[in-house]
């Protein structure tokens, strides 16, 4: 081993924010430095950036390095850590490794991309190990709100760390094994140089809970309603699916899934050889022929997405799913932080409609996925850091996680956020070093963007602002031939429609005629002089100031 082996952490995506996570190790010295990448995910755009679905970080730093990147590691198959797959992968083009389960809907991502991913995609068995010289990284199972959830044992030469992923401590996951505890002993009992935890619910006393314990609870509630029961949550939580089912069983009803995911992961889960024992789902165009009173939906949109199926169903416009009064909705699923407005909108038109809507907020119908203080009790004395690294946390999260790192006598706590260089060895205390670039990419259309991108730029500004065109039409003695042309959009003219194209058509005619337009710049000028005029008149007009295009065509 050379003296100046150096073993670093960098986030570049899930380290002051819930989501995106993309995480980097590096170790070697100057003349060879070896790189991994653990998860690769996205985020999902909110009203603030008008046509923008998915955010994802942008991979720039090690894209610089993608000769000495090992490989792409996957601790498990949700959106915020596998999502960004295909769209930064054909840059990086290495190996990928992932568990049965999250292989198989990584396949689907690089399929609807037309990639052909076979030989790069390296399946893991639970608990085993993928050897990357000069790295050595362990899987060991954990539970979440997802199958196969990995925290991954990455060792090196000069020590370990543990990055847990996404856990909770489940003593009942119903789907897939407990915790793997007592490999994490083992690990803690070797020594960790540092763990990299789950910060999100770092402000939740006492524990997750478990699936077990939902289920019970949807049992009871499910067997006191006498119609139709639309149950929504999260497709990607098999063991709540399963609960479904099983609540479906033994109420005597039968079970149809609605929307896209819960079919894709249903199947998914099958193919892996989960939900072996569960019974047959209904086609819902079939369900016409089974009475209220026993069917049960399991739908998706469960937090309110427009186009969900809950929506649609709500809005009765979905094909095949209705819903009269005295139905029951029930959402198995976290009001998620920033989707309140969306959901209650959901829940009040529910409810005026004569449905009964059963939510968090009122039964105990759902766990979260990720460790209340009181499992992370239970990691920190199994694992036994000498450093703990808070990710997957807003800033506030991860200040409290170091707080309570602290408490739990952790030596040596880092607070980092995304781009922060963390030398965990050499040196006997963690630090960070240096900034890495980081930042945001957006998906627009098929093209990924910058921050900073014009398309979005000029989409706000238009959807603030409205819009106006005006094409004059010049002789080549430099004069208006014809009546200039006004087109607008999104302006607040409703009554007023022909005297306000009369006003825009006399100010284009005024300003035009204090032009001589006998060579390119006067043309410029012009062009510039009716944009402000234009405005000011609208602006004075009717307040707004619009986004606006003058074309000038000379004949
Ligand atoms: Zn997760
Ligand atoms: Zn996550």
């Amino acid at each position: 081993m050379k003296k100046n082996n150096q073993l670093i952490f960098c986030p570049l995506g899930g380290s002051g924010e819930i989501g995106m996570n993309m995480n980097l190790f590096a170790f070697g010295n100057d003349d060879a430095q070896k790189w991994l990448m653990v998860d690769i995910g996205v985020t999902f755009a909110d009203d603030t950036l008008p046509g923008i679905d998915l955010i994802y970080p942008d991979p720039g730093f090690i894209l610089d390095k993608k000769d000495d990147l090992l490989g792409i590691i996957l601790t498990h198959a949700h959106e915020d850590h596998i999502g960004a797959i295909a769209h930064i992968w054909p840059q990086l083009k290495c190996k990928i490794f992932a568990t049965p389960f999250t292989a198989v809907l990584i396949k689907e991502k690089f399929k609807e991309k037309k990639i052909e991913i076979s030989n790069y995609l390296k399946i893991v068995d639970l608990n085993g190990t993928v050897k990357l010289d000069p790295f050595v990284v362990e899987f060991v199972t954990l539970t979440h709100s997802i199958l196969e959830p990995n925290g991954l044992c990455i060792k090196t030469p000069v020590g370990t760390v543990l990055h847990t992923g996404d856990w909770k401590c489940d003593p009942n996951p119903l789907i897939g094994n407990t915790v793997n505890e007592k490999k994490l002993k083992e690990i803690g009992e070797q020594g960790v140089l540092a763990m990299i935890c789950d910060s999100t619910n770092v402000f939740s006393p006492g524990r997750a809970g478990s699936e077990l314990d939902v289920r019970e609870s949807l049992l009871k509630i499910m067997s006191k309603k006498s119609k139709r029961i639309i149950v929504t949550s999260f497709a990607s939580n098999v063991a709540r699916m399963e609960t479904i089912f099983y609540c479906a069983k033994n109420t005597g009803r039968q079970i149809s899934l609605v929307g896209r995911s819960m079919h894709r992961i249903y199947k998914a889960a099958r193919q892996c050889g989960y939900l072996k024992n569960v019974i047959d789902p209904v086609d819902p165009r079939d369900v016409k022929n089974i009475s209220r009173e026993k069917i049960v939906y399991l739908c998706t949109g469960s937090q309110g997405e427009p186009m969900g199926a809950m929506m649609r169903i709500a809005n009765y416009v979905h094909p095949d799913v209705i819903m009269e009064e005295n139905d029951t909705v029930i959402f198995s699923s976290k009001i998620i932080p920033g989707n309140e407005k969306k959901l209650y909108k959901l829940h009040n038109q529910l409810v005026k409609n004569g449905i009964e809507v059963v939510s968090e907020e009122n039964e105990f119908v759902h766990v979260s996925g990720h460790p209340n203080q009181e499992d992370l009790r239970d990691m920190y004395n199994w694992v036994k850091p000498k450093s703990v690294i808070p990710v997957h946390g807003e800033h506030r999260h991860m200040a409290e996680h170091i707080n309570f790192a602290k408490e739990m006598q952790v030596p040596y706590p880092v607070q980092v956020e995304n781009g922060d260089i963390v030398q965990i060895f050499p040196g006997n205390e963690p630090k960070v070093i240096d900034k890495a670039p980081s930042g945001k990419l957006y998906v627009d259309g098929n093209i990924s963007v910058g921050e900073d991108s014009q398309s979005i730029r000029e989409r706000k500004n238009l959807a603030n602002n409205g819009y106006l065109e005006v094409t004059i039409v010049i002789n080549n003695k430099g004069k208006l031939i014809k009546k200039p042309i006004i087109s607008y959009k999104g302006l607040p003219v409703e009554n007023e429609k022909d005297e306000f194209v009369y006003d825009i058509e006399d100010e284009v005619e005024k300003i035009s005629k204090t032009f001589s337009l006998n060579n390119a710049k006067q043309e410029k000028n012009l062009i510039e002089a009716l944009k402000i005029s234009c405005r000011k008149l609208i602006k004075e007009k009717t307040g707004k100031k619009p986004y606006t295009n003058i074309n000038l065509v000379r004949i």
